[in-house]
């Protein structure tokens, strides 16, 4: 087919032609003052994307899963209490890993599209049993599967407001480098990321920020038996700019040039606001569809992904075929309890307004070939004009502040 594909799942996202020229070199020895530096440069990178200044960023060739693994494993030991949330496929997910580990979980079942209620989570805690506490509180900030963003902030009042030291791991695979993080302010003690989403890289780093009380945890005995995700080898190599294991080399010079673009050229606070100006265009289309947005709270509305519940009697599914097949344009099919009855639209990554414009036209194609409700162009128009009224926004950065000085 000619023309480019649109990925627009919510992940893997799209590589911009600097990330993968960058990338697109000889292999350097990853034991050489080269490479050294490379591991040096990124480290510090991340920590502006994590939102902290004392959190250790841990790399592994490996996957979001991974990542959530190398966790998980540092900190627990086999019997530790844990509390989960459950609100969709991943943070469900949690819980379904913890448990292989031996870990105690205790899951609270939330509906799709639910986010986490504070005031509950504070009456868990202060009922906690004060012989066996809660170790842990395990949050996915996005909700890859529903659309929904967990406000991490809230989550740690209501953890301060029970006075619970559980630690706070929060898997942010769907919004690091898309929504604002603060792993500092919000005292989050461990960040689990991987590299194939808000970082605009193919997948196969899975990343870690680690706070002091975690690595508090881990150097002194804490944790379950060990080798590949073990915290102490890394630390002691990275210090020198080396690694235990062999690293993704070549990912790493990817991810030096993605993180330039992101914390020293357009700058956090601009992708954040760029993240969020596309999301509300995605919205306004759907609304203007006559559809049903997953997530039933709108301050919970995820600026990565977009679930859609479809009309009755229309297979999702049948419908993501269609738009892959005919129109070289991929969308995320529902999963979990939503497979086979929503789509789900990712806005997240390397991405501007006229992509977005591309993944709706081609959505409304897709809807009209298979004689779905929505008329073409409801929600081109709808989303434009979105568009517009951010663009007459008073902005205090990016180009239209420099245009209007
Ligand atoms: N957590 C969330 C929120 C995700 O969206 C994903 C994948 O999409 C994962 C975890 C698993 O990450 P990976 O597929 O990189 O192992």
């Amino acid at each position: 087919m000619s023309g480019r594909p649109f990925l627009q799942i919510p992940g893997p996202t799209n590589i911009p032609e600097r990330v993968l020229r960058a990338m697109d070199r000889s292999v350097i020895d990853h034991r050489s003052p080269e490479f050294a530096e490379l591991t040096l440069s990124v480290r510090a990178g991340l920590r502006a994307v994590f939102g902290t200044r004392e959190g250790v960023p841990m790399l592994y060739p490996a996957s979001g899963t991974g990542a959530t693994e190398a966790a998980l494993v540092n900190v627990l030991a086999p019997g530790d209490r844990v509390l989960v949330y459950n609100y969709g496929v991943f943070s469900g997910g949690l819980g379904v890993v913890a448990r292989k580990f031996g870990f105690q979980v205790d899951e609270v079942p939330l509906g799709y599209g639910q986010t986490i209620p504070a005031d509950d989570l504070t009456a868990r805690l202060k009922a906690d049993s004060p012989t066996a506490p809660y170790r842990a509180v395990l949050v996915v900030h996005n909700e890859t599967s529903t659309g929904v963003t967990v406000d991490i902030g809230a989550v740690r009042r209501a953890m301060d407001a029970a006075s619970h030291d559980a630690l706070l791991i929060v898997d942010t695979v769907s919004s690091l480098g898309c929504t604002d993080f603060r792993m500092d302010d919000w005292r989050v003690d461990i960040v689990i990321c991987g590299s194939q989403k808000g970082l605009m890289l193919p997948p196969g780093l899975g990343l870690l920020c680690v706070g002091p009380r975690a690595l508090a945890l881990a150097q002194n005995g804490g944790g379950s038996p060990r080798h590949f995700w073990d915290w102490a080898p890394i630390m002691r190599e990275n210090r020198i700019g080396l690694f235990p294991y062999t690293p993704a080399t070549l990912m790493l010079f990817g991810l030096r040039e993605a993180l330039k673009m992101l914390v020293d050229e357009e700058g956090l606070p601009a992708v954040y606001a760029r993240h969020a100006r596309l999301a509300a265009g995605v919205r306004a289309a759907v609304n203007a569809w006559g559809l049903q947005i997953v997530c039933d709270d709108p301050s919970a509305y995820s600026n990565s992904i977009t679930a859609v519940r479809m009309p009755a009697g229309v297979d999702s599914n049948e419908l993501v075929k269609h738009a892959r097949e005919r129109y070289n344009l991929s969308l995320g099919g529902g999963i979990g309890q939503l497979n086979g009855s929503a789509i789900r639209l990712g806005h997240l990554g390397s991405l501007n307004e006229l992509e977005v414009l591309g993944l709706l036209g081609g959505t409304e194609l897709a809807f009209a070939d298979l004689g779905i409700g929505p008329e073409p162009g409801s929600g081109l128009v709808a989303c434009q004009r979105s568009f517009l009224a951010a663009n007459a926004q008073p902005t205090t950065t990016g180009v239209l502040a420099a245009a209007t000085a």
